[in-house]
């Protein structure tokens, strides 16, 4: 049977799963290109490379940024990065939290075999080590992350994350958005 995920709109869609997990391909099949956030997109935009780690934590600074004022402005948004350690989880679950709008956290549940194999066929190759790495993060995270405060939580296996859907509905009781300055409603009486 294929897995089917309910997704709020609003809400953020926190994806985890080692390198080679097929998270960004998940992401692009799934949402609108302009509704994912990626940390190695924000990684390259600062320091010129996707792999560039030593920009890492502006990388990040701006990674959370882009997802605060999505959600600040109730659009549905999608973090991409490995939210493998739990401190990373609970920094983006804390900042849905913030603007009132549902956490829903993908894990990429597949075997180190296939992180390994989806690795070796793609441009961008992460070091043997760092996904051997990972793959005990997430052994550490699937112990974890149903306790974490997140509001839906979906753990894909292998074989499930190719045939998975998804379903769209309006997030119920979430509660209003903190509006922006720009988007508030003039204070000149009219109405
Ligand atoms: P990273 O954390 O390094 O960004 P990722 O989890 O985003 O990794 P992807 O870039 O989505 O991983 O996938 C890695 C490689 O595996 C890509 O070449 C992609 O085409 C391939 N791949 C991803 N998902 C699948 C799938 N379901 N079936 C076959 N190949 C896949
Ligand atoms: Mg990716």
């Amino acid at each position: 049977m294929s897995a089917r995920l309910v997704i709020p709109r609003p809400s953020l869609v926190v994806l985890c799963g080692p390198a080679g997990s097929g998270k960004s391909t998940f992401a692009r099949r799934h949402f609108p290109a302009t509704a994912i956030v990626s940390s190695d997109r924000c990684r390259a935009m600062i320091g010129d490379d996707e792999a560039n780690i030593r920009v890492s934590p502006q990388a990040f600074e701006l990674f959370h940024f882009i997802i605060e004022l999505r959600l600040r402005d109730r659009r549905l948004t999608v973090a991409d990065s490995t939210a493998l350690r739990a401190e990373a989880r609970r920094d983006l679950e804390g900042i849905a939290k913030r603007y009132g709008v549902p956490a829903v956290l993908i894990v990429f549940n597949v075997s180190e075999a296939r992180a390994l194999a989806h690795n070796t066929r793609r441009k961008r190759r992460v070091a043997r080590p760092v996904i051997e790495q990972q793959w005990e993060r997430l052994q550490e995270a699937l112990q974890t992350v149903h306790e974490e405060g997140f509001d839906r939580v979906y753990i894909l296996g292998e074989d499930e994350v190719g045939g998975a859907t998804i379903e769209l509905t309006p997030a119920a009781g979430a509660r209003a958005a903190t509006r922006p300055p720009w988007k508030r409603p003039p204070r000149d009486g009219r109405g």
